[in-house]
């Protein structure tokens, strides 16, 4: 049993890299504890000893086992990489676990005429694949311009496409932007001759929703310029927008915050009966700040103390200046009447308008989505 736990103890995985392989045997030490045997006992059962000898031979496979330290290797372009996160787990009588794959693609890679480097099988079927849906949607959408183009004539002038003019691609069977930037030199072959989509095509709109999500919702004209590097969208602007305008995330990342119109005043206003009687309504006078900006709130504590901080004590008069009951009241009254006149004169009309939020909108109701908005950042 000692044994056993000094070679596992000596397994130096704070990554947990080789668990897999040291699940086994922590598994093993704890059949060793059904069988109670003695710490000392330097016998293992023989089904136990089989299993354990099997253990240990595999250990002098593990240093052959190497682990990258970085997450991409260096050539690939982070710019044009997508990443996923693909987590697996399972769970037995004996043990559970997880594990997490981090899966990155270079899109840049897929197309090897940008990528400078032949693809991979895999590469190979998905541009095929690609060229088929591009062909698919071109035929279904300019069938009398990929005739005529084919037989080696110009195009219908009522055409949508006589203004790029559209020509055929190397394979023949494309109609790409012929265009007027065909002299430059140095620029990729994707923004000189975009292949031509139809705005209303279903690939050209889940093609926008692609580029949308891995541009992580940027304005329209970014996704229209990073589009057109490689296709160009007949109304392309104007099908981004579109899409966008549909789109939960964007929507999210660009409505500005609903603020309901301001409530009535939930005030006593029946000064005259109450002139003995202290106003119930304090709390509504006004906010606390929420900028430096912005005025002193006006707080209960303010109105009875006529000063903000109430911690600090009241102003002690010595006893000969103390007032009689008699007069103390009539103080009192005077002091009360004193503060409803100016209360009534100087602020309650400052509540009357709404100086903001002043527009009607729904309320907002039971199960609706709300993002918060701190005002401060
Ligand atoms: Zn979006």
């Amino acid at each position: 049993m000692q044994n056993v736990y000094k070679v596992l103890a000596s397994q130096y995985d704070p990554l947990g890299f080789i668990l897999p392989y040291t699940t086994h045997a922590k598994v093993l030490v704890q059949c060793l504890w059904d069988k109670h045997r003695d710490w000392d006992d330097p016998l293992l059962p023989q089904d136990l000893l089989q299993a354990w000898n099997d253990w240990e031979g595999a250990l002098r496979v593990i240093p052959s086992i190497h682990l990258a330290r970085c997450y991409l290797p260096a050539d690939v372009d982070q710019s044009s990489v997508t990443r996923d996160v693909h987590v697996f787990c399972d769970v037995s009588e004996r043990a559970y676990g997880s594990v997490a794959y981090l899966r990155t693609e270079d899109s840049q890679a897929r197309n090897p005429a940008e990528a400078g480097q032949g693809p991979g099988p895999t590469d190979s079927n998905y541009q095929k694949a690609e060229t088929l849906i591009l062909q698919r949607a071109q035929e279904d959408s300019f069938l009398d311009e990929l005739h005529l183009l084919k037989a080696g004539k110009p195009i219908q002038s009522s055409s949508y496409l006589i203004t790029l003019p559209p020509e055929l691609d190397e394979s023949g069977e494309l109609i790409q932007v012929g265009g007027r930037l065909c002299r430059v030199e140095d620029l990729e072959h994707g923004i000189l001759h975009p292949i031509v989509l139809n705005p209303s095509y279903l690939s050209t709109k889940l093609l926008i929703q692609d580029y949308e999500s891995r541009l992580c919702h940027p304005g329209p004209e970014r996704v229209f310029a990073e589009i057109h590097r490689t296709y160009w969208i007949l109304q392309g602007r104007e099908s981004v927008r579109r899409y966008q305008h549909t789109c939960k995330e964007c929507h999210q990342w660009k409505s500005r915050p609903v603020v309901p119109k301001m409530t009535d005043l939930m005030m006593h206003a029946s000064t005259s009966s109450s002139r003995h009687s202290i106003p119930q309504a304090w709390t509504v006078l006004d906010h606390s700040r929420s900028s430096i900006a912005d005025l002193d709130p006006v707080t209960p504590n303010l109105i009875l103390m006529g000063r903000p901080d109430g911690c600090l004590p009241q102003v002690m008069y010595p006893e000969t200046e103390l007032l009689s009951r008699r007069r103390l009241t009539q103080h009192s009254q005077i002091l009360m009447d004193h503060f409803w006149s100016s209360f009534i004169r100087h602020y309650l009309p400052s509540l009357q308008a709404c100086q903001k939020w002043h527009a009607t909108r729904a309320d907002l109701t039971k199960d609706k989505v709300v993002m918060l908005v701190d005002p401060l950042f």
